[in-house]
């Protein structure tokens, strides 16, 4: 079993002009999660979810000024990006960026040797790559593209989540998964996501702005994120809470 545990998490940003002070955003994050476990993070639009999931992958924007992040008891902060890749974790915004030039299938090599440690075999690897490509509904033409070049919304999030199933990782942060998805897409991301935690018993950060992907992704966990923290914790009730009264009594309670 394997613990991402986060305490205390204080992050600043680095906008890009450089005469801007750092801005601090993270505020003093608490979460713990567990091989197996989905855990849901939901929260109003720049409450800084992203800068979490920034944070946890290592980008370099991202300062922690203080609070630990360990995996395992493994100090994360003191990774670099690859090394926490190999230790298993995984952002699934990790590579936004369009890359011409690169094929889809060199890239998902690429990535799974520096995860794995080693280039998987060429056959085996078509043939792997294939399968997953096949259970997300992916055009097989797909890998001869470039990467991210020219995809859409649903195929760049189709990606991702072809990604998990190959990398394999231990703990998987899927920040806005759904956003941009139609429900065909959404369906066929989800069921993904799903099979992915049942196969690798993986832990997951999902997060979320709104409730929509969780009728598909069933969480243990919710937490509730406002201000830069967690400022509430419970199960899949909460977010049918949050679908019914929104963000409200959560912001608030903060703004007191
Ligand atoms: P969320 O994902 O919850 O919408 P973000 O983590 O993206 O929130 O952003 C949190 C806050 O930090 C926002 O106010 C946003 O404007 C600010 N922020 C995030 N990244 C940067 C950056 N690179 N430069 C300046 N401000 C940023
Ligand atoms: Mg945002
Ligand atoms: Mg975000």
């Amino acid at each position: 079993m394997t613990t991402l545990e986060i305490r205390d998490l204080h992050v600043d940003v680095t906008p890009s002009d450089p005469d801007a002070e750092p801005i601090h955003i993270l505020k003093g994050v608490d979460l713990t999660i567990s091989s197996g476990e989905k855990h849901a993070i939901m929260g109003p639009n720049g409450s800084g979810k992203s800068t979490l999931s920034y944070a946890i992958a290592g980008h370099p924007k991202y300062t922690v000024t203080s609070g630990t992040v360990t995996l395992d008891g493994e100090d994360v902060l003191a990774m670099s990006v690859d090394e926490r890749a190999r230790a298993g974790i995984f952002l699934a915004m990790q590579y936004p960026v369009e890359v011409p030039g690169v094929s889809m299938s060199n890239f998902l090599r690429s990535a799974a040797t520096a995860v794995r440690g080693e280039a998987p075999k060429l056959r085996h690897w078509v043939k792997e790559a294939r399968e997953a490509m096949n259970e997300l509904d992916i055009d097989p033409a797909f890998g001869d593209r470039s990467v991210n070049e020219g995809f859409s919304g649903g195929e760049k999030k189709r990606h991702e989540v072809l990604q998990l199933g190959l990398l394999k990782p231990k703990i998987a942060v899927l920040d806005e998964t759904d956003s941009g998805l139609d429900v065909d897409a959404l369906r066929i991301v989800s069921a993904g996501v799903n099979r992915y935690a049942e196969r690798e018993n993986g832990g997951i950060l999902l997060i979320t702005h709104y409730t929509r992907i969780l009728n598909y992704i069933k969480p243990d966990f919710v937490h509730v994120f406002v201000s830069g923290r967690v400022v509430e914790s419970g199960g899949p009730e909460l977010a049918d809470e949050l679908e019914r009264d929104g963000y409200e009594r959560f912001t608030a309670a903060v703004a007191k």
